[in-house]
């Protein structure tokens, strides 16, 4: 008996008993509906609770895909077309107004697995931008399309097309005409996906109307590949919203990957250093979602809150709005 209890401590000491190894979602996924300031204050229980199930809609629609052995990009498209077809956030129905009052929408996506990638800039009949872009991405040999020649194309892929009046909500004419006396581009609202599909592959997209009041032809960083959007399997995948013009010229969603990549910080560090250290001492308001191919998943902000969920095939849904549930 004594032998035996000697050689268990031993096996425990060398660490010969085989130990588990972390356990690795099988999939996951992670969104978010925009940064800015979102306060409790600024808030009814109401429209919080809208905003709550809505994340939660979008978050069922991308893991049933996910669940079922679909692939991210699938799952990344659904998460963002039940944003998208929500007035509550700012990309498809609800996008806001540029200065001359017109809804002008930007998308893209990239598959983690080969680095392609597609994108749409300022459009304005595309009911579901997002799917423009993957079609983009898959269909033609370009990266980025804009304006009318986008929207030929979605509509020679079958993309809907739709009349420019369905894209009105009367919050975001609101908004408008308060930025109109201000003049100020506030009110982010984008949304974005993230997700890691059983076969390994991430995936990343963002849509968004951009930002109240822009300048009519002004492009932000949600469809920029490196900005707005990144996905690679040898780093991760990432959706960034917030105040674009410091995104693009702070390549953001690439940096974040370079540094996992290249300098090997974890994904928090790398996703934390660029909102934390290099965006909000020069002002760049904002957040990103990021998600690596283990699974880990960081959502920093930099913001007074954030619109986001998380689900993976080991966590329920959750759902998140302001700054102090971090
Ligand atoms: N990043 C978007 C833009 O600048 C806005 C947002 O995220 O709300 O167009």
């Amino acid at each position: 008996m004594k032998k035996l209890s000697f050689l268990f401590l031993a096996l425990i000491l060398f660490g010969c008993v085989p130990h588990q190894a972390p356990k690795q979602p099988a999939w996951a996924l992670a969104i978010h509906g925009g940064a800015g300031t979102i306060t409790k204050e600024s808030m009814t229980p109401e429209l919080e609770q809208q905003y709550q199930e809505k994340l939660d809609e979008a978050l069922q629609a991308g893991s049933e895909i996910l669940k079922n052995g679909g692939t991210s990009l699938d799952a990344v498209c659904a998460a963002i077309n039940v944003m998208e077809d929500s007035p509550l956030f700012n990309a498809g129905k609800g996008a806001v107004f540029t200065a001359e009052g017109i809804n002008e929408m930007d998308a893209s996506i990239m598959n983690g697995e080969n680095l392609m990638a597609g994108a749409v800039a300022g459009v304005k009949r595309i009911k579901n931008p997002i799917l423009a872009a993957r079609a983009v991405m898959e269909k033609s040999p370009h990266v980025m399309l804009m304006g009318d020649g986008a929207e030929k194309f979605a509509q020679d892929q079958g993309i809907e097309l739709v009349d420019s009046s369905y894209f009105f909500t009367e919050n975001r004419w609101n908004s408008y005409l308060k930025a109109r006396e201000k003049a100020s581009k506030e009110n982010f609202g984008t949304c974005g996906a993230v997700a890691l599909d059983k076969h390994g592959n991430l995936a990343a997209g963002t849509s968004t109307g951009g930002m109240t009041y822009k300048m009519k032809g002004r492009v932000g960083d949600s469809p920029i590949i490196g900005a707005g959007t990144y996905a690679d399997n040898n780093g991760c995948a990432i959706s960034a919203t917030g105040h674009g013009e410091f995104f693009i010229r702070n390549v953001v969603a690439f940096q974040i990957n370079a540094l996992m990549k290249y300098k090997d910080l974890s994904l928090d560090e790398a996703a934390r250093y660029m909102i934390f250290e290099v965006l909000k001492p020069i002002g760049g308001e904002g957040g990103v979602i990021a998600l690596d191919t283990l699974g880990n998943i960081s959502m920093p902000f930099n913001t007074a809150g954030m619109y986001r969920g998380t689900i993976t095939s080991d966590k329920n849904a959750e759902v998140k709005i302001y700054g102090d549930e971090r």
